[in-house]
């Protein structure tokens, strides 16, 4: 590993500092991510802002009428655990107890976990492979190799690397946001505009200015939360990304779908709401016909590759099934 300047910030304030005082710096919250992609060569940064002594950023309430609102250094086993979450936004919770491992929740925090970045092999695998992601310009090595856990929505002929998070995906149904600060002050964020698509910069991955850092995400309190869950397709049953997964919520009157969120993780260049497929349900009863006709609508614009077809259909019966257990919720 190459040397780096360790700053040990102690506010939210002294880290915007910091981050603007070493252009290149990397914030640091619970770590494993960033010294993953250290040790791959993939992240050199040349100083790194530790946030880990920022008591303000960690904290969370969910007992609030209007919105959740959870610290950016919140741990992510912390929050899975949490009895209100568990009970009025199942969706939330699941999303942190389906990822990465109990160790690893232990650690990682909620802002690290939306900003991390892709598990594409080509851009851990460093040099020998082109990636437009890790050096701009120098070609995607996806495009013509093993694209088998590669994004189908949201692609561009420069990049079609997965957002690889489960919980933004989540969030994303909620119409969650971010607050962030940075040099120019504090702003907000929906987490739906948070990532963007990669288009011709792969390499510019989010809506966050230079030297900004997410405080908070804020979930508006809905009574959708109750009815949804998060469903996770995986090679194995824990320690894996999904192949395909999906939050859904739901409220139903007189039999017929009142209102309905949809979103997809693991088959995506970002967290992806699926807006038709959300329209397509309301009004209507929630069978499994319907449900499954929606999961298709979700894969309307999917652009498969060379060996990634199959997640079309499994992503339609993941947001199907997803449906029928919010179902059993309402
Ligand atoms: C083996 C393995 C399996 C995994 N499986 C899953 C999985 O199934 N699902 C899943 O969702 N995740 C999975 N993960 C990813 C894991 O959840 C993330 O590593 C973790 O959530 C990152 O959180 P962190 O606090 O450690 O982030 P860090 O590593 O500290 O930071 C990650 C990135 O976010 C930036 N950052 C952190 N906090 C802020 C902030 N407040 N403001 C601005 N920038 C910030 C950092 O600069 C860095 O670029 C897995 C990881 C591993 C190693
Ligand atoms: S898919 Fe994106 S991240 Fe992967 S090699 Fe291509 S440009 Fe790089």
């Amino acid at each position: 590993m190459r040397e780096f300047t360790l700053i040990r910030a102690r506010s939210a304030q002294e880290a915007v500092q910091a981050m603007a005082a070493h252009p290149q710096a990397r914030l640091m919250a619970g770590g494993t991510t960033l010294y993953d992609l250290m040790k791959l060569g993939v992240e050199r940064p040349p100083a790194i802002v530790d946030i880990n002594g920022v008591d303000e950023l960690g904290a969370f309430d969910t007992s609030g009428a209007r919105e959740l609102v959870f610290g950016s250094l919140a741990r992510m086993s912390d929050v899975a655990a949490d009895a209100r979450l568990v009970r009025d936004y199942p969706a939330l919770s699941e999303s942190l107890w389906r990822a990465a491992s109990q160790q690893l929740r232990n650690m990682a925090s909620l802002g690290g976990n939306v900003l991390q970045r892709t598990r594409c092999a080509y851009f851990r695998g460093g040099e020998p492979f082109a990636c437009n992601k890790r050096a701009p310009g120098s070609g995607c090595a996806a495009l013509e190799g093993i694209d088998r856990g590669h994004a189908l929505l949201g692609t561009s002929p420069h990049c079609i690397a997965t957002y690889p998070g489960d919980f933004a995906v989540a969030l994303v149904a909620f119409d969650a946001v971010v607050d962030v600060l940075g040099p120019g002050g504090v702003r907000t964020i929906p987490v739906e505009a948070l990532h963007r698509l990669p288009g011709e910069r792969p390499d510019i991955e989010t809506t966050l200015a230079p030297g900004e850092i997410i405080t908070r995400i804020r979930v508006p309190a809905t009574k959708l939360g109750r009815a949804s869950t998060y469903h996770k397709i995986r090679d194995r049953e824990s320690y894996a990304f999904a192949l395909g997964s999906a939050a859904v919520a739901l409220t139903v009157s007189g039999g017929k779908v009142e209102q309905a969120r949809i979103a997809l993780g693991g088959v995506a260049t970002k967290p992806w709401r699926a807006r038709q497929a959300e329209q397509g349900l309301v009004g209507r009863a929630l069978t499994l016909e319907t449900a499954l006709a929606a999961g298709f609508a979700a894969f309307m614009d999917a652009r498969p590759g060379h060996h990634n077809a199959f997640r079309i259909e499994l992503g339609a019966r993941t947001v199907a099934e997803a449906l029928m257990t919010a179902a059993q919720r309402t």
